[in-house]
């Protein structure tokens, strides 16, 4: 093996590959046992385990022990971070935990989640999914006041405000907080016998709440990112929190506020595309159904004569059923996705590159050999997997190649949580469809349409403006005003 290739193996997946997705930036996650001779810990580090397709640069648990928190973080998946030892060293009958992909600030141990800021009213700890829009505005109002900072992510601005207005007692902390931040956020917060959740005016990032019932793992309270986290640690889920509303959890109560006058509702709709765990509820629509109908309507928007349709895994795969089902093409599997590249970025050359991503897929030869074959993928961002899965079709034998894809064209930057590349480096912002289906070597190309994707989420739901979801990075309207975008 030569050097190079060793490294790639060691040091696992390319930059290339990586980059051709958008990422999630984040998951949180938080436990409350009513009984305080209980520890938290243990189950959030399987909650966390659930939400790890979330981020996997950092993790972090802070539990609350007395009269402080105390948190263990470092860089890596749960299971690279967090041994028994770290685990068992986490008392408390309370405890958050977070999982990170870095969008705003670099990926470093500093920026790692949850924060903790300890101070003369107590401890506070918080964990955070999204991006605020006005993190340098609030930062430099709080230098000026004194307040010093230890990283360069805009979580870090939440835990210092509500520090800042903690004498005011918690809900006006949280409320004065909350009021003063713009963008995406999905909180998790805990004091020494509170823990709360938060979400933004309109609902971008998602948050949830279930329940623990009686038996061996006790009674409490689950916040999370997603509901397949409140079914991993046998939890039950409750309900989604709504856009604008906080819920503050104690041994004796949870209480339920709205902090934000009425706002749209915009839910990100690329978290049903792609980010969020096909097993998850998320906002009362089951994601995996969701991805089923986006691959019916495809098959009634833009149907081909085919003899098979395969999905990319993992997200494609239920789109391909669906398109299967609506026009009658047999579905099979001809792409396997190796479950084993790793997470580190590297920055081999070209030819590396285009080795890394032929370790990520491969074509079940015998399944498309002879035959016109459709391709199912939930998004095309940079365009390089799509035109090494249409080169690898191809030369496994596949007669035609037909690309149909589960989003609308991604043309514009998200500001809301997720990392998108440069506008220049979204290929549908710099070519037509045409152009693009020449330049992926396929031989048809075409995306779900707005309306479709809509439909695919919420069959019932109204169009347009008030769809109640987020289509900015398909149509460059975004919810919240964006500096540098037009609304
Ligand atoms: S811009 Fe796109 S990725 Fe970002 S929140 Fe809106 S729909 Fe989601």
């Amino acid at each position: 093996m030569n050097s190079g290739l060793s490294d790639l193996v060691r040091n696992g997946l390319d930059l290339s590959i990586r980059d051709d997705k958008l990422r999630e930036e984040c998951g949180v996650f938080g436990i409350f046992f009513s009984d305080p001779k209980k520890d938290a810990a243990p189950l959030v580090y399987y909650g966390l385990f659930s939400l790890q397709h979330r981020g996997q640069e950092s993790a972090g648990i802070a539990a609350a022990h007395e009269n402080t928190i105390e948190c263990r973080k470092g860089m890596g998946l749960v299971g690279e971070v967090f041994t028994h030892e770290t685990i068992s060293s986490l008392k408390g009958p309370a405890a958050i935990g977070h999982v990170r992909y870095s969008t705003s600030g670099g990926s470093c141990l500093e920026n790692a989640q949850p924060f903790v800021s300890h101070f003369k009213l107590g401890s506070i700890a918080v964990a955070h999914n999204g991006t605020l829009t006005n993190a340098d505005v609030v930062r430099e109002l709080l230098e000026d006041a004194g307040v010093g900072f230890t990283s360069s992510s805009d979580s870090e601005v939440i835990i210092n405000l509500i520090a800042k207005n903690y004498k005011k007692g918690l809900e006006k902390a949280l409320t004065d907080t909350i009021k003063f931040i713009k963008g995406s956020y999905a909180l998790t917060v805990l004091t020494k016998d509170a823990m709360v959740g938060a979400r933004d005016p309109n609902g971008i990032r998602p948050l949830c709440l279930g329940k623990l019932g009686s038996g061996d793992s006790g009674t409490g309270w689950i916040l999370a990112s997603e509901s397949c986290a409140i079914d991993a640690v046998g939890g039950k889920f409750i309900r989604d929190i709504e856009p604008g509303e906080v819920v503050v959890i104690t041994k004796d109560d949870l209480l339920s506020f709205t902090f934000s006058e009425k706002t749209r509702r915009a839910i990100c709709s690329f978290e049903y595309v792609y980010f969020a765990r096909p097993d998850s509820l998320m906002d009362s629509v089951d994601v995996y159904g969701a991805r089923i109908r986006a691959g019916e309507i495809l098959g009634r928007e833009s149907t081909v004569s085919a003899d098979l349709v395969v999905g990319v895994p993992d997200s494609g795969i239920p789109a391909a059923i669906g398109y299967g089902r609506a026009t009658g093409t047999p579905y099979g599997l001809g792409i396997v996705k190796s479950k084993y590249v790793g997470r580190t970025f590297i920055s081999p050359d070209q030819d590396m590159r285009e080795k890394a991503v032929s370790v990520k897929h491969n074509v079940i030869g015998s399944e498309v050999r002879g035959k016109r074959v459709v391709i199912i993928d939930d998004s095309i961002v940079r365009g390089t997997t799509s035109r090494r899965l249409v080169s690898i079709l191809k030369a496994a034998g596949a007669k035609e190649v037909h690309m149909r894809i589960c989003s609308p064209p991604v043309r514009f930057p998200c500001y809301f949580g997720i990392d998108t590349p440069h506008r220049k480096d979204l290929i549908s912002n710099m070519n037509s469809v045409n152009e693009l289906c020449a330049s992926l070597g396929a031989d048809s190309l075409a995306f779900i349409s707005v309306e479709g994707l809509l439909e695919s989420i919420d069959p019932q739901s109204m169009r347009g403006e008030n769809s109640g979801y987020c289509l900015g990075c398909f149509t460059g309207e975004y919810p919240i005003p964006v500096a540098g975008e037009g609304q």
